[in-house]
């Protein structure tokens, strides 16, 4: 079926108490890995790309390869554009056939992510394509977005009541004490703050950081109302580790499918791990 907007999807997440997995991809294979898994688990299935992998491979490339994949599948699949803070590359996205994108104005004060968020809402709702925005600040890398842990500041739930109304958003990521990058330690997620901002704000919630929560930490967060898990950092190890293997094992190899193919259904496999942690297995 064709690409679809993220919206129906969440919108049912939410409502039936499940999470829709959002994989960062950066290659065809890895594309193709995210796919077969939700089609083989019939899951439904965000595929996303940041800023920087639509600089590396093009808006156009990216939509045209998940736009073919979606053809062929069986279950719904939406194309997003990951924490996105210019105007034009959201426009540019949106043209080439993304369903799916994030505003990400989180860095600047509350009335002026509020305008930000707006313009996207606005400019997107003639197309059908889902905003999704950030309020406080989720800690970690992401490309090149860095924010200082210890300032990370977490979303206060009264500010997302405001914000949702003000914006007509359809999806809101809260910083709720998640990290991009690989954990340190354990996450140390705010379960209460994800709680009082579900209880107050009825659209989908965004899970952020969501690579090496733990599974009792991901099912709490999906049971107060997250709908939406993020996944990049673990997907891209998983991926590079198998190709290591390959190069590790026979140094002489020059067959890239020799060595995609075996990092293609390692991703594969962790993809569906993280589906049935969301508890979308079944569920397109
Ligand atoms: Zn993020």
């Amino acid at each position: 079926m064709a690409l679809v907007s993220s919206t129906p999807l969440l919108r049912k997440a939410r409502a039936e108490g499940y999470c829709v997995g959002a994989f960062n991809v950066h290659t065809l294979e890895m594309l193709q890995a995210v796919v077969e898994a939700a089609e083989e688990t019939k899951s439904p299935l965000i595929i996303q790309s940041t800023v920087g992998t639509v600089k590396h491979l093009g808006a156009d490339y990216i939509a045209a390869a998940a736009t073919v994949a979606s053809n062929r599948s069986s279950v719904p699949i939406a194309l997003h554009l990951d924490h996105c803070s210019d105007f034009g590359i959201i426009m540019q996205c949106i043209r080439a056939g993304y369903t799916s994108v994030m505003i990400d104005a989180s860095h600047d004060p509350f009335d002026k992510n509020v305008a930000a968020t707006r313009k996207v809402v606005e400019a997107a709702a003639a197309v059908g394509v889902n905003v999704e925005a950030e309020l406080g600040r989720v800690g970690g890398v992401e490309d090149d977005i860095v924010v200082d842990e210890r300032d990370a500041l977490l979303a206060d739930p009264d500010e997302c009541a405001k914000f949702v109304e003000l914006t007509g958003v359809h999806t809101l990521a809260p910083a709720i004490g998640t990290a991009h990058g690989i954990y340190k330690g354990d996450p140390n997620i705010d379960f209460d703050r994800i709680g009082r901002i579900a209880s107050k704000v009825s659209i989908p919630l965004v899970l952020h950081g969501g690579s090496g929560i733990p599974e009792n930490q991901v099912r709490k967060a999906v049971s107060l109302g997250m709908s939406k898990m993020n996944v990049a950092t673990e997907l891209r190890i998983v991926f590079s580790d198998a190709i290591k293997e390959v190069f590790a094992a026979n140094p002489e190899e020059n067959d890239p499918r020799k060595y995609m193919v075996p990092a293609k259904l390692a991703l594969k496999a962790a993809a569906i791990e993280k589906m049935r942690l969301c508890g979308s297995i079944g569920k397109a």
